[in-house]
């Protein structure tokens, strides 16, 4: 017998998050909707249903320990396993990264509070959700764990003066999020390599979404797609890489 995939995914009520769920449930996988709002939860998991897709509503604040106890609790009860955590959600701190409000971010004038703020979900918000899942996921005989990254942590492309990021996005907070983000998932990978884990950043490239006011030139759904293979490799797989649908990401 074959058990049911499940999957979770945090921030999957909207944007790349909501765009995985909708793929990973046309592809047959449970998917359970992270969600910090459950109303925006049992709505995106509605209409994944709708859809024809297998998909329930789960209470998920990544910086809450409560509500990641309860998810997990939830899970183990319903499911008894996990086979695919993406730690999806994020923020930038600012109402998006861009030249317009580059003071929100600039490393000379970015506020301490606001960085704490942005490192407490995308980054210690990651580790404390994978954690907690892990005795689900090693439940699984194929685990994978996908972290949503950017090309905004690649330090290579950041120290380039001549790259596409420099001069536009100076960030003391946002970018070094995903780059301490890229590390976790490097060292992660090494830990559960013996585990048959399969543990890979992804870079879903320049979105349309809420996280910079629509000014992303993919659709949610394109976005998606590099999160999405890489949360279904085959065993013989990558770990430890950082990969956007075009190929490897430099670090
Ligand atoms: P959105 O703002 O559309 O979605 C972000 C999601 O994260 C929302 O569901 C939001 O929930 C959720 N979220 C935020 N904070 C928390 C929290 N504390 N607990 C649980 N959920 C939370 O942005 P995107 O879809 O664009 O972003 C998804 C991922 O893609 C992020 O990791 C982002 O950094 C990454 N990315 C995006 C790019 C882009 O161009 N769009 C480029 C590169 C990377 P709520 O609805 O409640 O706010």
């Amino acid at each position: 017998t074959t058990r049911q995939k499940v999957a979770l995914i945090t921030g999957a009520n909207k944007g790349i998050g909501r765009a995985t769920a909708e793929q990973l449930a046309a592809a047959g996988v449970t998917i359970l909707i992270g969600a910090r709002n459950p109303q925006r939860g049992e709505q995106a998991a509605a209409e994944v249903r709708a859809a024809g897709g297998d998909a329930h509503p789960v209470i998920l604040d990544v910086t809450d320990p409560a509500t990641i106890q309860q998810a997990v609790r939830w899970v183990e009860d319903r499911f008894d396993h996990l086979d695919v955590l993406v730690n999806n959600a994020a923020i930038t701190g600012s109402g998006q990264v861009s030249p317009e409000n580059a003071h929100d971010q600039v490393p000379s004038t970015v506020r301490l509070d606001m960085v704490r703020a942005v490192f407490e979900t995308n980054v210690f918000g990651v580790i404390a959700v994978t954690n907690a899942v892990l005795p689900l996921l090693r439940r699984s005989p194929a685990a994978r764990i996908v972290n949503v990254s950017s090309t905004a942590g690649s330090l290579t492309i950041a120290a380039d003066p001549d790259g596409p990021l420099a001069g536009l996005l100076a960030s003391a907070a946002y970018s070094p999020s995903k780059t301490a983000l890229n590390a976790l998932t490097v060292q992660y990978a090494n830990e559960l390599r013996k585990d048959g884990i399969l543990v890979n950043a992804a870079d879903p490239g320049y979105v349309d979404t809420d996280i910079n006011n629509h000014t992303g030139f993919l659709t949610p759904a394109q976005g998606a797609a590099v999160v999405v293979r890489l949360a279904t490799l085959d065993g013989d797989g990558p770990t430890g890489q950082f990969f956007s649908e075009s190929g490897p990401v430099p670090w």
